[in-house]
């Protein structure tokens, strides 16, 4: 896969806005703060996911059900997909190492 990160650097909690369709994704002003658009491919942090698209998962070798359930690490299935091309946002949770990660296909 080739992508293409963008790191938010320390930013805990940034809008996303895709960049396609500029629909904000990750909207910290709303109580359910994900609002996937056709583009997203996921949103996903260290310890597993929070939104995968169907198309997204059908390019891991491994699925989401087995990297959840066996702990396994979830930045290096991401980078592992077959998909042709991605972007992905990264930023800090503030804890820790961790971080989150929204991709989109464009
Ligand atoms: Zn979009």
């Amino acid at each position: 896969m080739s992508y293409h990160v963008i790191d938010l650097e320390q930013q805990t909690q940034p809008n996303i806005i895709c960049p396609s369709c500029q629909h904000c994704v990750l909207d910290w002003a709303k109580t359910q703060y994900i609002q996937p658009c056709e583009h997203t491919a996921f949103i996903a942090l260290d310890l597993g996911f929070e939104y995968v698209a169907d198309d997204f998962e059908q390019t891991l070798a491994v699925s989401v059900d087995e990297i959840h359930h066996q702990e396994l690490n979830v930045w290096q299935h991401i980078q592992g997909s077959s998909l042709a091309s991605l972007t992905i946002y990264m930023m800090s949770l503030g804890v820790a190492d961790y971080k989150r990660y929204v991709g989109f296909t464009l």
